[in-house]
């Protein structure tokens, strides 16, 4: 198994609709093996779901020079203008409480791409997952779950 450092937070930069099967077939016309991200979280039909893309067990195409040790999860749409709804975070803080977990990592361990000079990588111009995305926010959201998490694993 891959030893895990850090979770990045992407955008799809697309309608939020769209799912892995197209992310997919976009990184396959980009010349690469396949999606890029190891999760992707999607509406589908007004519900938010998370859906599986690589395995976690290779290393993602996500951020340059951050993929060996990283986990991409990718949600779909664009927050440049507007933050994520409730429901796309309702799906998105469980799945990153999860692989945090599984993992071992803190909360302060998950970064939105354009941060991705934080974890150590080249800097990037991108704004990814968004101007809009509040990223210290969903890390306090990931952060209360992971400890909830660990306290109802002790009892
Ligand atoms: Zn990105």
């Amino acid at each position: 198994m891959r030893e895990i450092d850090a979770l990045f937070v992407h955008c799809s930069d697309a309608s939020d609709h769209l799912g892995p099967r197209v992310i997919d077939r976009w990184h396959k016309d980009r010349g690469w093996s396949g999606i890029g991200y190891h999760r992707v979280v999607w509406c589908s039909e007004g519900r938010w779901v998370a859906s599986d893309g690589r395995a976690l067990d290779q290393a993602g195409a996500h951020v340059a020079g951050a993929n060996s040790r990283t986990i991409g999860v990718c949600l779909a749409g664009r927050y440049d203008q507007e933050a994520p709804p409730q429901a796309a975070y309702d799906a998105l803080v469980p799945l990153l409480a999860v692989l945090a977990f599984d993992h071992g990592l803190e909360a302060d361990r998950v970064f939105g791409h354009r941060e991705a000079e934080l974890y150590g990588a080249p800097p990037t111009p991108k704004t990814c997952p968004g101007s809009a995305f509040d990223l210290d926010d969903l890390r306090e959201r990931v952060r209360v779950l992971l400890q909830a998490m660990r306290v109802a694993e002790l009892r």
